[in-house]
């Protein structure tokens, strides 16, 4: 999907919400689709990071963004029905939704699995994206157009020695990205998942150490699935697995 261009407004108007919008993949999308025209809504946990896009954005001259600081490894059911509330107050409606944060744990055997660990992974890649989801759809229901990205990887689609829980976990998002797509199908929103493959993060170096980054693609590199799936091109395009490569 390297080789889609999207128009230069075709985000214009839209709202979307980008988790794990500090850094990494997560940062490249939130930006892309501010540049695209989109209002996003940056959520993560560190403030800082989300502060830096914040300011990148707003000195581009894309549209103003705005920042929901949230660690969603605590987070709760009312947290998340109060960000809810405070979207449609703000803006009425939600046009889009990446579920990108999450965590990749330590790689080992499955002997060597440490449970409360794996629970963690669990919480911030899978339960946290159910009760963001979960609350989230009423207002993403009043777009005309509305679609939720889930990330999943190459781990979560056949799964591979050590990687242990977030392999798991990520075949836990494709599950989810189905169940929800099939509920969704013939509605205003739409469920897909993308796999970034192999792109230049904090993540992928902390999982392959020994590895040249440069080799690698950036995430400004693979956004053009990205914008796909954001993008009314992908109207019809419902509980579909997408390759970022
Ligand atoms: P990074 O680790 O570089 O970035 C992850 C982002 O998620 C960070 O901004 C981080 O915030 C945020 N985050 C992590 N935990 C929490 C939490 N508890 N609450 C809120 N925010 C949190 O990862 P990538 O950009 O590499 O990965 C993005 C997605 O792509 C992930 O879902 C990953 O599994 C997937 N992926 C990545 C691949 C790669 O090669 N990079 C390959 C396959 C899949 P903070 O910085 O504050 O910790």
């Amino acid at each position: 999907m390297l080789e889609y261009q999207a128009e230069q407004n075709s985000l214009s108007g839209k709202v979307i919400l980008v988790t794990g919008a500090g850094s990494g993949i997560g940062r490249a999308a939130a930006i892309k689709y501010a540049q695209y025209g989109a209002t996003v809504i940056l959520l993560g946990r560190t403030v800082k990071k989300l502060e830096h896009v914040y300011d990148e954005i707003e000195q581009a001259g894309y549209p103003q963004p705005a920042i929901i600081p949230l660690d969603l490894k605590g987070a709760t059911e009312q947290n998340y029905k109060d960000m809810a509330d405070t979207i449609e107050e703000q803006f009425g409606k939600l046009d889009g939704l990446l579920h990108n944060a999450s965590i990749v744990g330590a790689l080992g055997p499955f002997e060597h699995i440490d449970i409360p660990t794996a629970e963690d992974i669990f919480k911030i890649n899978v339960t946290s994206q159910i009760m963001v989801t979960k609350s989230l759809l009423p207002v993403m229901r009043k777009s005309d157009s509305a679609s939720i990205v889930f990330t999943s990887s190459g781990v979560g689609r056949k799964g591979r020695a050590y990687w242990g829980p977030y392999a798991i976990s990520k075949f836990a998002t494709e599950g989810m990205m189905q169940v929800l797509a099939d509920e969704c199908e013939n509605s205003v929103v739409r469920v897909n998942s993308i796999n970034p493959g192999a792109t230049r993060t904090e993540m992928r170096a902390k999982a392959y150490p020994g590895e040249d980054p440069l080799t690698l693609k950036t995430p400004e590199e693979i956004m053009p699935t990205y914008l796909y799936l954001m993008a009314d091109d992908s109207k019809e395009i419902n509980g579909q697995e997408l390759n970022a490569q």
